[in-house]
């Protein structure tokens, strides 16, 4: 799929972006994706991830979908790309295969990892399963003046420490909530993560900034190795 020949001055590259496909919003991340100008791309082997040039993990069940990887042969190849440096979003499911350290992790549950953080599964569940949230995130496109950033958490985790160069871009706010000001976006170099799921609802700018990342991390010439 490519963006149209009409969208907005995103036409000097289209990144290819592939969407995992193995649990989760698959395609409505592909609809965000190509609203934003790439060129998206399910993947499901590892022929498919060797070819794109950024990766979105949708939601899901973050052990599940370890386990997904694991019997697609994945898990390894994924690990090594992101270690290479590629962009890759994670949403809910994938906040937690993206993160360096799990709290309330199953007893064999492993991650991907990639940013220096600690999240926590199921964080907001003992309150409430799921809920939706606007949310002030300037970096997201979302500050004072614009729209506000329509978030729906499904048994979402919350990050519970972020390390030193973790940007965070956004935090709940529900005065009196036992989810106030928790940490649920967050940018780790080439990777984004959100607690959340912005695909549900058509909001895009979390995408937009995904596409960007990608486009950034495609226009960098390289000294050395371009396979990488
Ligand atoms: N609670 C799930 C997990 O632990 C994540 C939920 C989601 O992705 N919507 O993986």
């Amino acid at each position: 799929m490519t963006a149209s020949p009409s969208s907005p001055a995103r036409t000097q590259v289209s990144p290819t972006i592939g969407v995992l496909a193995l649990q989760g919003d698959v395609r409505e991340h592909v609809v965000a994706l190509t609203a934003e100008g790439a060129a998206a791309v399910t993947v499901r082997r590892a022929a498919e991830l060797a070819a794109v040039d950024g990766l979105v993990l949708p939601g899901g069940e973050s052990t599940t979908m370890e386990k997904l990887l694991r019997a697609f042969d994945l898990f390894e190849p994924l690990r090594r790309r992101i270690a290479e440096g590629l962009p890759v979003y994670g949403s809910c499911a994938g906040m937690i295969l993206l993160a360096d350290r799990v709290e309330g992790a199953t007893a064999d549950q492993a991650t991907l990892g990639g940013i220096d953080m600690t999240v926590r599964r199921n964080a907001f569940g003992r309150q409430v399963d799921s809920f939706e949230q606007d949310l002030l995130a300037p970096a997201l496109g979302a500050g004072p003046d614009d729209p506000p950033l329509r978030a729906v958490f499904i048994r979402a985790p919350w990050v519970e420490r972020a390390g030193e160069g973790v940007e965070v871009l956004a935090r709940t706010r529900a005065p009196g909530d036992e989810g106030d000001g928790r940490i649920v976006a967050v940018r780790y170099g080439r990777l984004l993560a959100t607690a959340f799921h912005p695909e549900i609802g058509g909001e895009t700018r979390v995408h937009r900034l995904f596409v960007t990342m990608v486009r950034d991390a495609t226009a960098v010439p390289r000294t050395h190795d371009r396979s990488s």
